[in-house]
């Protein structure tokens, strides 16, 4: 009986999310001048889902990258970003602007039905009893 022990694959590819760390998380492009420490990974990431919740651009995409790290996890892995990518990711105006859309498109699914509400009030037409209805004795 020759059972060899399977060789311990050594794990070179610790990339479980489509994300290189080494570059900058948004963009993932590399070049130009990233920002050293960072400390706003939680501001990022709580932008990055809620603008993927609204359907925004290619928030989604690495919304899904991102899948469910935290900050913490963002900090351990060393994530960086460019200055740039950080202040069109946490724009509060673009956001707002994103929800907007997103919002109307909801209620515009939302109210189809129901748009022809018949406003049948005519001031002060007293509806007349006619609570007694026909009976015959049979
Ligand atoms: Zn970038």
């Amino acid at each position: 009986m020759t059972s060899e022990p399977e060789p311990e694959v050594p794990v070179t590819k610790v990339a479980r999310y489509d994300i290189d760390f080494s570059l900058c998380i948004i963009c993932q492009g590399s070049g130009g001048v990233l920002i050293e420490k960072p400390n706003s990974h939680e501001k990022v990431l709580k932008f990055v889902h809620d603008r993927a919740s609204y359907g925004d651009g290619d928030f989604s995409q690495m919304s899904r990258c991102l899948g469910d790290l935290t900050a913490s996890d963002l900090i351990s892995k060393n994530a960086t970003w460019h200055r740039k990518c950080y202040q069109n990711t946490v724009h509060t105006q673009l956001t707002k602007r994103a929800k907007e859309r997103f919002e109307k498109q909801i209620a515009a699914r939302g109210s189809r039905r129901g748009s022809t509400q018949s406003h049948s009030s005519d001031g002060g037409t007293f509806t007349r009893s006619q609570s007694t209805p026909y009976v015959k004795e049979v």
